[in-house]
């Protein structure tokens, strides 16, 4: 059976990482790339953003993983720590760490052997998930100013609740909130993530924080990556294995969802949920057949799923099959999916092979190459 696979182009991300050089000129860049890099490749993705400032992971792995790659940037744990033994990764890999409760700073002013800590304070302003309150900043903002193991300055940030609405009442509470607390203190700031980035210049301070719109995709709703002057960075695709045609009234597909309303040719694409793709698609979702946009229909299965072929009559086994990306926004499948796209992305499983566009290949090729 045919693999689906990944194409990654990185002329598309260097074109959007330029985008938030252009928006936000004054700022240095910490490249979001938690996640395998939104799923995208975090390796391949930190490589060629050799002009970010920095680049931010969840977790301590992903860390690791850069380093082990070469990668020489500043890298931050936007998780924080949980345990002290972790201080020992990060001495050893040269780690930047986020500090969100006070038990991370007793951990770092325990800490007995000399070594001065990269610090990225964290503050909530309302999203109520990590960081100290605004009534114990200005506590835990002295406590890591007095330590002696900690680099000054840090930098100070807080993190937005939805700056990708119309209305921006929140926003304006968050950030009126961190400029008051933080309005004496002499360290650089950090508030925006891509949807602040876009639409809100007063808030990119000395660091931005893209993710989402590095991968050519859209923090707002009601737009595409496209709309935003972004490229997709990531296409997946598949082909189509096998065509049929169908008769008035045929069930199709697992739980006999779908019945054909029509005599209908109908294909089966190699690409499934086991592949990352979503399950559950209420009325269907869009895919390209051979450049042209056609429906998935029935449930979607492990390995396969079936789709609709009365848009593309001509359409035979071995034909391309766009699932998202290029051609098609992922942000469209995500509206089918009543999902977001980052869901989409960071879904794409191990077993998905990825290859950098610029290794093109035709289809039957990389049949050949997996
Ligand atoms: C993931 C993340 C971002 C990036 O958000 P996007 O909406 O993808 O741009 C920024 N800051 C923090 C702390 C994050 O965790």
């Amino acid at each position: 059976m045919f693999s689906p696979f990944l194409e990654i182009d990185t002329d598309a991300l260097l074109h959007n990482f330029n985008k938030v050089r252009e928006l936000a000129p004054n700022s240095k860049v910490l490249a979001m790339v938690k996640a395998n890099a939104y799923g995208h490749g975090s390796v391949v993705v930190a490589e060629t953003l050799k002009d970010a400032d920095a680049f931010g992971v969840a977790r301590v792995d992903e860390a690791l993983q850069l380093r082990r790659a070469g990668i020489k940037q500043p890298i931050v744990l936007m998780g924080g720590l949980f345990f002290k033994e972790d201080l020992d990764l990060v001495e050893e890999f040269d780690l930047d760490i986020l500090v969100h409760d006070f038990f991370q700073i007793e951990m770092i002013q325990n800490r007995q052997r000399p070594y001065r800590f990269r610090v990225w304070m964290k503050i909530n302003t309302g999203l109520n998930r990590l960081g100290f309150d605004p009534e114990h900043a200005e506590r835990a903002y002295r406590m890591l100013n007095a330590c002696p193991n900690v680099v000054q300055p840090m930098v100070v940030m807080s993190h937005f609740v939805a700056p990708e609405r119309q209305d921006h009442t929140i926003t304006q509470r968050q950030a009126l909130t961190f400029h008051e607390l933080t309005q004496g203190w002499d360290n650089p700031k950090s508030l925006a993530k891509s949807a602040a980035i876009i639409d809100w210049p007063d808030t990119h301070l000395d660091w931005v924080r893209p993710g989402i719109m590095l991968y050519g995709m859209s923090p707002f709703a009601n737009k595409t990556g496209q709309d935003l002057g972004l490229e997709p960075v990531m296409t997946l695709k598949t082909l189509l294995v096998r065509v049929d045609n169908r008769h008035q009234g045929d069930n199709l597909g697992y739980g006999a969802t779908w019945s054909c309303p029509q005599d209908m040719p109908i294909g089966v694409i190699a690409m499934g949920y086991a592949d990352g793709y979503p399950c559950f698609l209420p009325q269907g979702a869009p895919v390209l057949v051979g450049g042209v946009q056609c429906q998935i229909i029935g449930r979607v299965c492990m390995d396969l799923m079936l789709v609709d072929l009365r848009q593309a009559p001509g359409a035979k086994a071995g034909d391309e099959v766009v699932l998202w990306g290029r051609g098609l926004p992922v942000e469209k499948v995500a509206r089918a999916a009543q999902t977001i796209p980052y869901t989409l992305t960071t879904g794409v499983t191990s077993r998905v092979k990825r290859y950098l566009v610029k290794d093109k290949h035709t289809p039957q090729e990389y049949a050949r190459l997996i």
